[in-house]
Order: C-alpha cells, then sequence, then structure tokens
C-alpha cells in the first residue's frame, strides 16, 4: 500500500520504518521547516558564533526493549550519547535533539513545509488525498495522522468521529521555553536543575552547552542554556508576548542562580502549546475499514519514548490486521 502520513515527528517517523520495512511504500508531510517537531534544535547566530539550544525535548530514556535497541544502533553511530548530568538513563541527539528525527528523516520521502489542512476520500475508490494550500495531494491507499492530538482531532472529524473524539478528549499541557546564550561560561555549581513542586515557575534549567557534541563555552563558544516554565505558569502567561515572557523568565533565572548575570547574547522565549499530553493507555489508532489511523505520544505517554512506541505500534496493528485479513 502506499501510505500518507502527515506529521514527521518521532512518532511518524517510527511508524514510516517498520512499514517501509515490510514492503510498503510511504510519503511523509510536515509543516515545519526541518526535522524535529517537539524534539526540535533552535540555532541563533551570535557574534561568537551559533548558540544551539534543544527547545523542546531536552534528553530522552530508554527504558522499553524496542526503543533501547534503537538508541543502541544511534549511539554507535553517534546519534546519541548518554547525558548522566540528567540522569543514568538519560540519551541525548548529538549535535542536537533534532539529530533523532533527522536520522530517520533522510531514509523516507518526507516534505517539509507542507501544513495539510484536510482529507478527502473518494468513497467510490476507497483513496484518500491530502489538501494542501488549495492543491490535494494523492490519491493515498492509506493515511496516518501523526500530529499532537489538538491538530490530529480536526483533521479526524470528517471521517473517524471516534477517533476525532479520542484527540478532542486530550489536553496536554503548554511549555513557555527560554533561551539564554552568554559569551563567557556561567560560574553555577549546578548543569541541571529541576524544580521541587509542581507549582514553581521553573520546572527545568539546565546548560545545553554540557551536553555530549555541542560547542565548548571554554573554548570560547556561547554558553546556552535552557529553561522551561512550569505547566501552571505557562498555562497562565500562555498568550502573553514572547518578549514579556523573555523578560520574566530572565529575572527567574537569575533569582535561581542567586547572583546577577551578564547581559546575554541571546534572551528569547519560545511557547509550545501542546507540550505534552497526559498518558494514555491506547498506543495507536486504526479503522481498517476506511484505512485511517493515528499516533503519537498523546495516545501512550508524553515522552521521546513514548511517540516512538506509538508510531511502530500502529505499524505493527496495520501488519497484523493486513495478515489476518
Ligand atoms: C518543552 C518540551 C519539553 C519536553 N521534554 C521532554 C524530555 O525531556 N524527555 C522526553 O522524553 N520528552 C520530552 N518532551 C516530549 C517529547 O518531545 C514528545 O513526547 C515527542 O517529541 C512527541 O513526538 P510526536 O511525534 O508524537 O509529536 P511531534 O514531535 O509534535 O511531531 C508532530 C509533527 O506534526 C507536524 N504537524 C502538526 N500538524 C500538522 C499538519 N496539519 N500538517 C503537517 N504537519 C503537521 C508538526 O510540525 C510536528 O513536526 C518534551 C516536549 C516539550 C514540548
Amino acid at each position: 500500500m502506499e501510505f500518507g502520513i502527515i506529521g514527521a515527528g518521532l512518532a511518524g517517523l517510527a511508524c514510516a520504518e517498520l512499514l517501509v520495512a515490510t514492503g510498503h511504500s510511504v510519503r511523509i508531510f510536515d509543516k515545519g521547516r526541518g526535522p524535529g517537531g517537539r524534539m526540535s534544535t533552535r540555532r541563533i547566530d551570535t557574534p561568537q558564533g551559533q548558540a544551539s539550544f534543544d527547545h523542546g525535548a531536552q534528553f530522552c530514556t530508554a527504558r522499553h526493549a524496542g526503543f533501547a535497541a534503537q538508541i543502541a544502533d544511534w549511539t554507535k553511530r553517534g546519534v546519541t550519547a548518554p547525558w548522566p548530568d540528567a540522569g543514568p538513563d538519560a540519551h541525548v541527539g548529538v549535535p542536537g535533539m533534532s539529530a533523532l528525527v533527522a536520522d530517520l528523516a533522510q531514509r523516507h520521502d518526507v516534505h517539509f513545509g507542507t501544513l495539510v489542512k484536510g482529507l478527502v476520500r473518494d468513497p467510490a475508490s476507497g483513496g484518500w488525498w491530502m489538501v494542501i494550500d488549495g492543491n490535494r495531494l494523492g490519491p493515498f491507499d492509506a493515511v496516518i495522522v501523526a500530529t499532537p492530538a489538538e491538530q490530529a482531532a480536526p483533521l479526524l472529524s470528517l471521517h473517524a468521529f471516534p477517533m476525532a473524539r479520542e484527540a478532542a478528549g486530550v489536553t496536554s499541557d503548554a511549555c513557555w521555553t527560554m533561551m539564554l546564550a552568554f559569551d563567557a561560561p556561567l560560574d553555577l555549581p549546578w548543569t541541571v536543575h529541576r524544580a521541587t513542586g509542581p507549582d514553581a515557575t521553573i520546572a527545568w534549567a539546565a546548560r545545553n552547552s554540557a551536553k555530549p557534541g555541542r560547542a565548548d563555552p571554554r573554548s570560547g563558544a556561547p554558553d546556552c542554556w535552557v529553561v522551561q516554565a512550569g505547566a501552571a505558569w505557562s498555562r497562565q502567561h500562555l498568550e502573553r508576548d514572547a518578549t514579556d515572557i523573555a523578560g520574566l523568565l530572565r529575572d527567574e533565572f537569575t533569582a535561581l542562580a542567586g547572583k546577577a548575570l551578564p547581559e546575554p547574547l541571546v534572551a528569547t522565549a519560545h511557547r509550545w502549546r501542546f507540550a505534552r499530553p497526559a498518558s494514555r493507555s491506547a498506543m495507536a489508532l486504526w479503522e481498517g475499514s476506511l484505512r485511517l489511523g493515528a499516533c503519537g505520544d498523546w495516545l501512550s505517554e508524553p515522552t521521546v519514548e513514548g511517540a516512538w512506541a506509538s508510531g511502530q505500534a500502529l505499524a505493527s496493528t496495520i501488519l497484523a490486521r493486513a495478515k489476518a485479513a
């Protein structure tokens, strides 16, 4: 079958991996400018060279056998490396978190910068078309929606009400993220700070430059930090202007550091409106009569590992049902 996949995050790509390995063909469409999704790496030019920030997922774990095997392969090929600062089972992409997604994306037919606005099905042939800026792409024998739940619901709603209802029932926490870079290494006694309570303004702060494979600030590269606000604070400030948020989070980071900080080279805030959904156990959705499916972290757990497992689970379900038919 020829599959069309909407969303080239880790879930969509993990699904594509298994489908292609079993002889199916896959075309993937993503509205983003490049690989990453919520595992993106932002690069910003400064007078001291490029500053680089993992402004979505900070690291991943590999607690399930399938994903552990994937991490082992990536580590062997230098795509990931352990990052003990975040815990004994923490792994990061090299040179950025987006490396994991980029590695899978380059093996498939992925079209970035392509926002899919809707789906149309021809009832006679059962074929699917994707609506893209007034044009149609297709036909596809089957379509997989691999976007966050809030973006999946409108795509599914005209065709599969039960699937759309599942997606519409999900609410994700937002996350305001601050990227800070300094011209010399900050003198702080810690590399990673995690909040102890759910209501903290800063949930996470870490020296991005301390991750393996990043440019070293001790050799003159910018010292890059990522600061993530807590879910409650992010929700409360969701519609505030990014410039205001940058000012507020900079003040909070200074308070956390406990001393005055130098003027930053970069101080930019990014809003993740749908950062992390609540955990679910469905793993994936597949409506065989329509040849329409959905995967993503919103169907498993809100982690890198959860997204990968959901994509693989969807492909396994499709293959098992095809075999049984
Ligand atoms: C701030 C933040 C911190 C996090 N920290 C961690 C962490 O430390 N560890 C961890 O394990 N996980 C973390 N996560 C969660 C992790 O990033 C996600 O669980 C995982 O990346 C989800 O992958 P996905 O493929 O399901 O979705 P996504 O990565 O969101 O991919 C979906 C893709 O769909 C595309 N898309 C959406 N709508 C359309 C459309 N209509 N047309 C075309 N394309 C579309 C998007 O551009 C996106 O690329 C964090 C997430 C955030 C936001």
